[in-house]
């Protein structure tokens, strides 16, 4: 496999992070105790986190140029991902979120906006050279919040009532927050990791995208799935310690 990258295929937003202490009451006027400006987008933050753990990592996906642009070129250049899949939508408005991120709690709460900027299209990825990657990240894993949406209460139950809606042979893996995450293969046998939480829960922001890219650099590298999910969960924890994701791998196990 050599120098192949892995590859992750979606969503570059700008993350304006706002850390208070205290959840804002409505309709009042609240200082921060900081205010971010961040790469954001799920496929985005997992080649960060790819990169941080050492592995060669290209990001796939759609961009409006302008000055928050120059911002996430600037920053992918930093943690040397490689942008050579990016098309650009010159007509098209910048995606952002709003994040509130309470330290007292490590929650973060959401507010996104994608006005037009299209997704990539099934055109454009026909396009890519395949042999370039070793792993190409789309969807398969699912989220709690997914799961939720479809009335699961556990990561177990989502894949057990999920799992065949997924391609044969395909392994299915499910992160809960602190409760850890979850993975079923074909042979239907559930394989789980608890979470391993940091002394305290300081930024929850991008966990999800922490341990999709921990367990996609594990099993790019042979690992197995139960590897794979420890791992996942042991870098997803520190990130919830730490705010941003410069600091995941100062630390080693
Ligand atoms: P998302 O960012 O998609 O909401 P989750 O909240 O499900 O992601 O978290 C993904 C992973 O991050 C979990 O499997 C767990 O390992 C870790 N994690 C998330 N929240 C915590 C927490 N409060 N304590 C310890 N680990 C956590």
């Amino acid at each position: 496999m050599g120098d192949k990258k892995i590859l992750c295929i979606g969503l570059v937003c700008l993350d304006i992070i706002n850390v208070v202490d205290k959840y804002p009451e409505e309709d009042t006027d609240t200082r921060c105790l900081s205010q971010r400006w961040q790469r954001g987008g799920n496929a985005s933050n997992s080649c960060t986190v790819l990169s941080l753990l050492g592995a060669p990592c290209a990001f796939m996906g759609s961009l409006a140029p302008g000055h928050v642009a120059d911002f996430v070129l600037d920053d992918f250049q930093k943690y040397q991902i490689d942008i050579s899949l990016l098309s650009e939508h010159p007509h098209s408005s910048f995606p952002t979120s709003m994040i509130i991120s309470n330290v007292t709690t490590g929650t973060r709460t959401i507010l996104h906006m994608n006005r037009n900027l299209p997704d990539v299209s099934a055109a454009d990825f026909s396009e890519v050279d395949l042999s370039q990657y070793k792993w190409i990240h789309w969807e398969v894993f699912v989220s709690k919040d997914v799961a939720m949406h479809f009335g699961f209460h556990s990561a177990a139950s989502a894949l057990k009532g999920l799992y065949h809606r997924v391609k044969k042979g395909a392994v299915l893996i499910c992160a809960w927050a602190e409760k850890g995450a979850d993975a079923m293969g074909p042979d239907g046998i559930v394989v789980h990791s608890d979470a391993f939480p940091p002394e305290a829960v300081v930024d929850t922001l991008g966990a999800g995208d922490t341990f999709n890219a921990s367990v996609i650099y594990t099993l790019s590298n042979g690992g197995g799935v139960q590897e794979a999910l420890t791992f996942g969960c042991q870098v997803a924890g520190r990130k919830c310690g730490v705010h941003g994701y410069d600091e995941i791998v100062t630390k080693k196990e």
